[in-house]
This record gives C-alpha cells, structure tokens and sequence, in this order.
C-alpha cells in the first residue's frame, strides 16, 4: 500500500522526483532537496553532511 510522504522542507505531499536522506531516510521533493544542499550541504532534518542522496 502506497504511503503518503510528507516532504520535510514544504511539507507538502510528495507525488514525483522524491529523494530520501541516505542517513535518515526522510523524504524530500528532489529539487528542493538539491537546493539545500547547494546551500547548507547538510541534511535539513538529520543535520549530517549529505554529498548525494537517494533518488527512490
Ligand atoms: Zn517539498
Ligand atoms: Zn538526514
């Protein structure tokens, strides 16, 4: 069954182009996941350093 994913940043639902954190697994919509990191290279939620992500 399909879950409802919440993205952390608008927390708004995530429909497509989701990515999770590799360390803490919280979901994010991939552009504004990409954007935060541009900026703060770190995981909004969990803190730790992120280069890369997961794209699901
Ligand atoms: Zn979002
Ligand atoms: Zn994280």
């Amino acid at each position: 069954m399909h879950e409802l994913e919440i993205c952390y940043i608008c927390k708004k639902e995530i429909t497509e182009d989701r990515a999770n954190c590799a360390y803490c697994n919280t979901p994010y919509h991939k552009k504004e996941l990409n954007n935060w990191i541009k900026r703060f290279k770190k995981c909004p939620r969990c803190g730790r350093e992120l280069k890369e992500f997961v794209i699901m």
